[in-house]
Parts: structure tokens; sequence; C-alpha cells
């Protein structure tokens, strides 16, 4: 089973789905979706798709379908060493790493994309993606 994050366009579906599936192939591939954020230009799901499925096939047509699709990252980040100086969520385009109001590090562990932009920014090397 793989973690995909999918940002799919308002159009694409009418209601919120516990399953969300697509044809592939001929075939329909049901995921099970982990979590749904609706905003005004779409939703971004997170879903896991089933272990028999390619999970890049998957991405190619979800793609194809006009959704944002990427496998989902882990990133981790070792408070020990943190000082929450910013500098990460200054490159991290998915608002995976922000700080809140009171400039302490929030880590959306969901929006990662694995980019990996985060890491060369830290200077305390602390950030690690998986
Ligand atoms: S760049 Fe490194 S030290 Fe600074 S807030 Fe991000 S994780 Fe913490
Ligand atoms: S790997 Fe990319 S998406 Fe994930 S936290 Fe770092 S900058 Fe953000």
């Amino acid at each position: 089973m793989v973690r995909v994050n999918l940002i799919i366009p308002k159009s694409y579906f009418e209601t919120i789905k516990p399953k969300f599936a697509i044809e592939m192939n001929g075939e329909t591939v049901t995921t099970t979706v982990i979590r749904s954020t609706f905003t005004a230009d779409g939703a971004h799901f997170v879903v896991d798709v089933p272990s028999d499925v390619d999970p890049e096939e998957f991405i190619r047509v979800m793609s194809s379908e006009g959704a944002k699709a990427f496998r989902r990252a882990l990133v981790v980040v070792d408070r020990d060493l943190c000082i929450e100086c910013g500098e990460c969520t200054a490159e991290c385009a998915y608002e995976a790493l922000v700080l809140d109001q009171d400039f302490h590090l929030v880590v959306n562990k969901d929006n990662c994309t694995g980019c990996r932009a985060c890491t060369d920014a830290c200077p305390r090397h602390c950030i690690t993606v998986h």
C-alpha cells in the first residue's frame, strides 16, 4: 500500500466519499481516503492505493484527469536540535512546515511531497525526509 496526495479541481467530484475510485486499464481501482481538505480551488486528498495497484500508474492516470498527484513523504524534525528559525518554512511550497502565530514550528505531515527543499535550508541539519 502506498500513500498518495491528490489535489483535485472542484469540478471533479460532487460529494465527499469514504472511498475514492477511478477506472484504470479497464478496472476499477478503489482507494481509501485518509484525509480530505476542501478549499475554494478544489480538494486535497490523502489516499491509500491498494498494494496490487502500481502507484506510478495511478499517479499517471490521476494526472491525466487533471489532478496533481504525488506520493506522500514523511518529514521529521528533530525537536531537540530545532531552533524554530523558520528557514525551512520559507522553502516549503506545500505548507508542510509552517510557523504558527507564536513562531513555533508546526509540521503538517500530510502535506509533505518529499521535494526535500527544506533539508538544505536548515542550519541545524535537523530535518529528515523519508
Ligand atoms: S530550518 Fe531547521 S532549525 Fe530552523 S525551524 Fe526549520 S527545522 Fe527548525
Ligand atoms: S520535503 Fe518538501 S514538501 Fe516536505 S516538508 Fe520539506 S520542503 Fe516541504
